[in-house]
């Protein structure tokens, strides 16, 4: 067994080895400018370069058509929680929000400064088991301005495993599954997602928007949070994160060499398949999350004697297995496993726990 250490944190998350090694070695000197990326102006052609690369990649790997505008955002996921309200919501206007835990509750709570909220679902019921009500059980509203939703729960371990449809535009924070499945994008009014899950260091948010729903912005919208500017600008109203873009870039470009979307999907539904069957296994572990719906990215699991939470964690953290602390609203255990996170790592995880189970259980 290799001495390698797996970094299971919800985010900022791990990413790939390669992608930080390029980053390390072109650190100091970057295309032979004897400076860093990080010293250079945003407006240079070389960066603009790598800007566009980025964008185009990304384009390239959700199959994003000209119809949508890809914006490189400040603020992370939260900041488009007010962004979107700011863009797309008239004063005044409502939108429809499904709950299926605590990230959409989260959008929620922001979306309220800005307009009504319909309640069109409410699943985050603490205690029980956490599943996703079917979309036919929805009671979306006819005022409604857009639906938002969150495909999946970083917290509560609960991921859609398709794309609802419905009349108004959809809107999802696709902060911690983006780019882990395929997904039809045309389905989408809005997709956003903070970066630091599968894509990068955090800070930088990502909006794919369809282009005829913006350039309504509310008239007290800051210029960085109007996509409509931010689109004119490429991005570049003010200065943009540009090392979180430039490595977003690596990101993308690694996700390319391993085959794409589709090629990252089985991988990430090996890593998935492997870990619930061992927590399925046996009596000692079990995940709090319906079947049908168990998130491919975040596994929570809890132990069946809470006592040994704190041995768990330091003899986890001393086999080099890190951050498996569950969010702290829900105690447990949490196994992330973005795109970045090896196979061997899930591997390494399943024979931890397994003779956790032996010494403890
Ligand atoms: C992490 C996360 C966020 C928050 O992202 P920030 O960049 O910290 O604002 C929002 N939604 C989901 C689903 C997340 O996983």
């Amino acid at each position: 067994m290799s001495n390698a250490v797996f970094n299971f944190c919800a985010g900022p998350a791990m990413l790939p080895k390669p992608v930080m090694e390029k980053s390390q070695a072109e650190l100091l000197n970057w295309h032979n400018l004897g400076c860093s990326v990080m010293e250079i102006s945003h407006r240079s052609k070389d960066y603009i370069e790598v800007a566009e690369q980025a964008e185009r990649d990304l384009r390239q790997l959700m199959g994003i058509s000209e119809d949508y505008a890809v914006l490189f955002m400040h603020g992370g996921g939260r900041g488009a929680f007010a962004s979107v309200p700011l863009n797309l919501l008239p004063v005044g206007g409502s939108s429809d929000h499904v709950i299926t835990g605590s990230w959409s509750k989260s959008a929620v709570d922001e979306h309220q400064k800005f307009g009504r909220v319909n309640i069109a679902a409410n699943q985050f019921k603490v205690g029980e088991l956490r599943s996703i009500t079917p979309t036919s059980d929805w009671q979306l509203s006819n005022e409604a301005a857009y639906v938002h939703y969150c495909p999946n729960e970083t917290v509560d371990g609960v991921e859609f495993n398709y794309t609802p449809g419905t009349d108004k535009p959809l809107v999802a924070d696709m902060s911690s599954c983006i780019l882990s499945r395929p997904v039809d994008v045309n389905k989408f009014g809005l997709i956003y997602a903070g970066a630091q899950k599968n894509i990068g260091p955090s800070g930088l948010g990502i909006v794919i928007v369809r282009k005829d729903l913006i350039g309504q912005a509310r008239i007290e919208t800051p210029s960085i949070f109007d996509y409509q500017k931010q689109l004119n600008a490429d991005s570049m109203l003010n200065t943009p994160p540009t090392f979180a873009w430039y490595q977003a870039g690596l990101v993308f470009n690694w996700l390319k060499e391993q085959g794409g979307v589709e090629a990252i999907e089985q991988v990430n539904i090996k890593k998935a398949t492997a870990l619930y069957d061992f927590i399925d296994s046996n009596d000692f572990y079990h995940n709090p999350v319906d079947k049908e719906y168990r998130s491919r990215m975040n596994v929570p699991f809890y132990l069946a004697d809470e006592t040994l939470n704190q041995t768990f964690l330091d003899e986890s953290q001393r086999a080099g297995l890190l951050a498996l602390k569950g969010h702290r609203s829900v105690g447990g255990m949490r196994a992330s496993i973005y795109n970045a996170m090896p196979y061997e790592g899930v591997v390494k995880l399943t024979e931890f726990m397994a003779d956790f189970v032996k010494r403890y259980g």
